[in-house]
């Protein structure tokens, strides 16, 4: 392989994900504006013109931001790789640690390099959340958010971060090291296990650190939606009221957890806008996930989506033309396993792109399969009623662009979703 040749791949595949993202974009933008004086039909009943416009407004508001913020990632990630970025950083923890070989042996100088690589990239998106929240969440009257919350929220974040990162990314880097040529199938082995570990941990400790999580309490809520938890044949436990108008006025569920950690959580915010049927309707979708098994199937294609990274990052990191092709020169005495890891996590969303429509589209189809099942296990009418809800209060747009929902929407458009509890 050769270093020149890694740059040339390196730019173009970097300059087609980003024309590409770009095109979409734009495309959403064009799309959106030019519907947004007109609720298309079917819905003028239900969703007022001023309210089709907001979502209008917003959703263009947040695009042309996120436009802004990919041509700032696009500037970061070559001022990493080719601008020379990442060389700067190693010469820098190198010599900190000054030739030391006890830490260059040990797991001091690689662990270093990656954490301080990694505050870095957080500490320069912080502007950007912040602009989110406190400019654009807060002009559509989304944004419940107090600056101190959002300091608070970092602090938590960044600790918690750093007391799973550093044992994970120590262990990986340890790996790397000491377990021979196939070191990445161990790796494969340790990240699928942390992740199996977080999806029961995440649930039962983590979420509570930032949001309480209540049962539920309204009597005659409670008695519907046991009868539907026992049509189910789910357990009643795993039903949670969220404090998620904490942070943002905007309304959802979700479904989470494997085994005893399973759940599904309402935001307080969806309790206060949807009638009992309608609640009762969008836990019967929840539970439709888990009916359908899709947690385990979005494990599965983490599984393989992982073992094809990591044997591709295996044989990457023996190619010198992979250091030197992305601005980074070799450590000479020291392991070059820390750079190996940075710079395949800095060039992987480039690669993935690729993967958009797949795994959108495949999102897409459990979610349809989740209405599905709520029309059969609750009411179709109920579940249409509470998305129109859903799509007005969270100013979701009805008329999004068909290519940006094919590559972006992890849900179908309400109107097809609408269509498809109509018709089957
Ligand atoms: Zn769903």
């Amino acid at each position: 392989m050769n270093a020149h040749l890694v740059t040339v791949v390196f730019v173009t595949v970097l300059s087609l994900s980003l024309l590409l993202r770009v095109w979409l974009a734009r495309r959403q933008i064009a799309h959106v504006s030019a519907h947004r004086d007109r609720v298309p039909e079917g819905f003028r009943d239900v969703i007022s013109a001023e309210a089709h416009a907001k979502a209008a407004d917003y959703t263009c508001a947040n695009q042309r931001f996120g436009l802004i913020q990919l041509g700032f990632g696009t500037l970061v990630l070559i001022g990493w790789t080719v601008g020379g970025g990442l060389n700067l950083l190693n010469d820098g923890v190198q010599r900190f640690f000054g030739g030391d070989e006890g830490a260059s042996a040990s797991l001091l100088y690689p662990v270093t390099l990656v954490v301080l690589f990694t505050l870095i990239g957080s500490v320069i998106e912080l502007p950007f959340e912040w602009y989110q929240n406190f400019r654009i969440e807060e002009k559509f009257g989304f944004n419940r958010m107090t600056h101190r919350l959002w300091v608070s929220d970092i602090i938590k974040n960044t600790l918690l971060s750093l007391a799973i990162g550093i044992p994970l990314i120590a262990a990986v880097l340890w790996l790397m090291g000491a377990a021979g040529p196939a070191w990445w199938l161990w790796a494969w082995a340790l990240w699928m296990a942390f992740n199996l570990l977080l999806m029961v941990i995440y649930p039962l400790f983590i979420a509570p650190l930032f949001n309480e999580f209540k049962p539920l309490e309204d009597e005659t809520l409670r008695a519907r939606v046991n009868d539907l938890i026992q049509r189910c044949g789910f357990s009643a436990k795993g039903l949670f009221v969220m404090d998620g108008s904490k942070r943002s006025a905007q309304s959802n569920a979700y479904f989470t957890g494997i085994g005893r950690s399973k759940r599904v959580v309402f935001y307080d915010t969806l309790l206060a806008r949807l009638s009992t049927g309608e609640l009762e309707a969008v836990l019967a979708h929840e539970l439709g996930h888990f009916h359908h098994k899709h947690i385990v199937k979005l494990i599965a294609g983490l599984f393989i989506m992982s073992l094809i990274g990591l044997a591709t990052l295996g044989w990457l990191a023996q190619q010198p033309a992979f250091y030197l092709g992305l601005g980074v020169t070799p450590n000479a005495s020291a392991s070059n396993d820390a750079l190996a890891l940075l710079l395949f996590l800095l060039v992987l969303p480039c690669v993935s792109v690729v993967f958009g429509p797949l795994s959108s589209r495949r999102s897409r189809q459990y979610e349809f399969q989740a209405d599905a099942y709520a029309k059969k296990q609750s009411s179709g009418a109920d579940l249409g009623t509470a998305l129109v809800k859903l799509t007005e209060d969270n100013a979701s747009t009805l008329t999004p662009d068909p290519w940006y929902v094919r590559f972006n929407y992890s849900h179908p458009p309400v109107i097809e979703r609408l269509a498809a509890l109509k018709s089957g």
